[in-house]
């Protein structure tokens, strides 16, 4: 078992963003990142969640935004006053 950062980012101390699941599916959820990303890339409109996992989607949106990257001290300096 390992624990899935459902937002995608690995410094996310969130409760509600992570989930305990096995290796494969998290892995899994690595795919649906970048396909995120690519879809704001091309300007389309991204999903809350992903239908990919039927226990815990992915949280898509949320792992498009610089949400918590403050916990690692890698916040560019003014991004916390959009939070
Ligand atoms: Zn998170
Ligand atoms: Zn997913």
């Amino acid at each position: 078992m390992e624990g899935s950062h459902l937002c995608h980012h690995g410094n996310c101390i969130v409760p509600a963003h992570s989930t305990y699941e096995d290796a494969a599916a998290n892995r899994d959820r690595e795919s649906c990142h970048s396909t995120a990303q690519e879809m704001r890339a091309l300007g389309l409109s991204v999903p809350k969640g992903c239908a990919s996992h039927s226990t815990r989607p992915c949280l898509l949106q949320v792992g498009l935004e610089l949400h918590l990257l403050i916990f690692a001290n890698k916040m560019p300096a003014g991004v916390t006053d959009r939070l």
